[in-house]
């Protein structure tokens, strides 16, 4: 039977590699939904190769571009976010891929989980902002969840398939997050001050989009897995451990109570979890290079640099401070990688803004979804504020 897809974010890196991966196995997918925001050229090459019933875009404007390059192409143009919202619940999806970037893609997301879909989750920041409620939908509606995330989906593959969100009950002592360091592993503070924004997006071992890989330059992105992790595999954060492995070829790994180690290795390349998590339960080829043991020089470990990459320690802060904290954190973070992406502010001070913003909503309480969004804008709206502060006069 072939199951229907949504691909929320097919432009973006992991978008795209999903479909390369789905182009292998023409016979076990059809496309429902692609969506591309504002890259209306490449979703309309991937509209015309794939044949999606529909396609969502930004606005008025971006669907008027995209209607202009599909030529009368049968394929239902829709925008803005109640669009993505409604192709990742529609009857005629049977599983969602979860790739937009950002606090932009909760809604959608949450809408696939309400409505009991099969979720692969490679949009992280959807459980740093809401994991509890998050959490909570996913065991209401009975979806599967499925991580795309590099990390949490070898700690998926080395648990037994018992887990049912009880570690104890499974044996399991802690959770080991790799973590590759990023392109400023063993730079001091005072020279992450000078970085620019084209060498923290020049990432060692994996190609991914601008966001993620700043966030993998502070530490940010490993701090926001550890909060993915509390969540998705129910782990207290004592439980999560984190180890700089610069070769990137062990993913993440479980420590067993009798003294085990389980490990999943591979390639460094996001074909191989989005192969594994399209699949599941089964595996299918995912047109990833073999690992070739001969010609690694080595495994290498060391302890993450907590001085010189505060934002690891500020997931673990949120974590410990509950509440808003990690959706704080989150909101903080993405204005300051924009502006640090476009010059308006250092490096240096992604890792300052992310814990003033902290400590201004430090003691916050959202019960619901709509409470978190709004603290997510409102803390949008300081850190742009702190920001033009820290611009020089004239
Ligand atoms: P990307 O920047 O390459 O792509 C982002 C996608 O989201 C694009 O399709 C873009 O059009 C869409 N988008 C951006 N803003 C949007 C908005 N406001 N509304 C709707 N759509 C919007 O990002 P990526 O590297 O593919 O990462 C996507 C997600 O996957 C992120 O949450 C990231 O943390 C996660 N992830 C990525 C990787 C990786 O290797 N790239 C690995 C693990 C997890
Ligand atoms: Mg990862």
């Amino acid at each position: 039977m072939t199951e229907r897809l949504t691909i929320l974010g097919s432009t973006g890196t992991i978008g795209v590699n999903t479909l390369n991966v789905i182009a292998r196995h023409p016979e076990r997918f059809a496309i429902h939904a692609l969506t591309g925001h504002r890259q209306i050229a490449l979703l309309a090459g991937q509209c015309r190769q794939f044949r999606p019933a529909v396609a969502v875009v930004a606005d008025a404007a971006a669907a008027d571009a995209l209607a202009g390059l599909l030529d009368g192409l049968p394929i239902d143009i829709r925008h803005g976010a109640a669009a993505l919202a409604e192709v990742a619940a529609a009857p005629e999806t049977d599983t969602v891929m979860a790739a937009i970037v950002g606090a932009a893609g909760l809604p959608p997301t949450l809408a696939a989980v309400r409505a009991g879909k099969r979720i692969l989750l490679a949009n992280k920041e959807s459980l740093v902002v809401a994991g509890r409620l998050f959490m909570d939908a996913v065991r209401k509606s009975g979806s599967v969840l499925l991580a795309i995330d590099s990390e949490h989906n070898a700690i998926f593959q080395s648990l037994p398939a018992s887990f049912r969100g009880d570690l104890d009950a499974v044996g399991v002592e802690r959770i080991v997050l790799t973590a590759s360091g990023g392109p400023f592993r063993g730079y001091t503070a005072a020279a992450l001050e000078a970085v620019t924004p084209e060498q923290a997006v020049a990432h060692p071992n994996w190609v991914m989009g601008r966001k993620i890989s700043v966030d993998s330059a502070s530490l940010m992105n490993k701090g926001l897995e550890v909060i993915e992790a509390r969540w998705l595999f129910n782990a207290d954060p004592s439980r999560i451990e984190v180890v700089v492995h610069p070769q990137s070829v062990i993913h993440s790994m479980v420590r067993y109570r009798d003294g085990s180690v389980v490990a999943q290795l591979g390639t460094p390349d996001m074909k191989t979890p989005i192969a594994h998590a399209l699949a599941w339960p089964d595996r299918f080829e995912a047109g990833v290079a073999p690992l070739d043991f001969m010609a690694l020089g080595g495994l290498t470990f060391e302890q993450p640099d907590r001085d010189s990459f505060p934002c690891l320690q500020l997931a673990f802060d949120a974590l410990a401070e509950g509440g808003d904290a990690s959706a704080v954190l989150n909101a903080a973070n993405e204005i300051a990688v924009d502006a640090f992406l476009s010059r308006r502010i250092g490096f240096g001070d992604i890792p300052r803004l992310n814990a003033q913003a902290m400590s201004r909503f430090a003691g916050r309480h959202g019960e619901s979804i709509d409470a978190l969004l709004e603290t997510d804008a409102e803390v949008r709206r300081y850190v742009e504020q702190c920001i033009g502060c820290l611009q020089p006069a004239g």
